[in-house]
């Protein structure tokens, strides 16, 4: 039987609720969720995956913090839920990351073909425990704000009806548009999207 923890917390001078999925698999980290307002179909939902690079060390070669603010401001106006999981490297863990940029650089490939050349798959994460939180809070149907197309229809096997809410970041930096371009290479709509409403 799985279920979660559910806890006030405050940011901004708003309130919001802490959602810890407790699914009895004793993972230090298990998927989480920030809700804003009462989370109903339809609303407003992000799921980001963990990069300690670009989130705690404020690194501008992904574009991960900005997405991540980006998601949280509008999510805080609107309501909504972002929910956070704990996927370095797009799954295949911190060492593999840092060694997808060791080799980036000494190369000069993109982190999606130096995966590739150390063998790692371009993208393990996996948006099933998404999925199961997001129906924990009651929701079969929500808008994702992501410019990954995978990860609309990894929700939408797992049975939640998702439409694409694109995140568009209009000033990118040198690095952080190269990071962008290989994104978009494979497959996420990045550079020529819809800026979200
Ligand atoms: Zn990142």
């Amino acid at each position: 039987m799985t279920g979660s923890v559910v806890h006030d917390l405050e940011a901004s001078g708003r309130g919001f609720r802490a959602v810890v999925l407790a699914d009895g698999t004793e993972r230090m980290n298990p998927p989480s969720a920030a809700v804003y307002g009462e989370p109903a179909d339809g609303c407003l939902v992000r799921i980001h995956s963990r990069c300690l690079y670009g989130e705690v060390f404020e690194s501008t070669n992904c574009d991960c913090r900005w997405q991540l603010r980006q998601s949280l401001r509008i999510i805080r106006r609107r309501g909504g839920v972002l929910v956070y999981l704990d996927q370095e490297g797009r799954g295949a863990g911190l060492l593999a990351k840092a060694e997808g940029y060791r080799l980036s650089q000494e190369q000069g490939l993109d982190t999606f073909a130096s995966y590739s050349a150390l063998g790692y798959k371009a993208d393990s994460r996996s948006y099933a425990d998404a999925a199961a939180l997001l129906k924990q809070l009651g929701l079969s149907a929500v808008q994702l704000l992501t410019n990954n197309p995978a990860k609309v229809s990894a929700l939408e096997v797992a049975g939640i009806k998702a439409e694409m809410r694109q995140l568009v970041q209009r000033k990118p930096s040198n690095e952080t548009l190269k990071y962008l371009t290989a994104k978009e290479t494979y497959g996420h709509a990045i550079l020529s999207g819809e800026r979200p409403a």
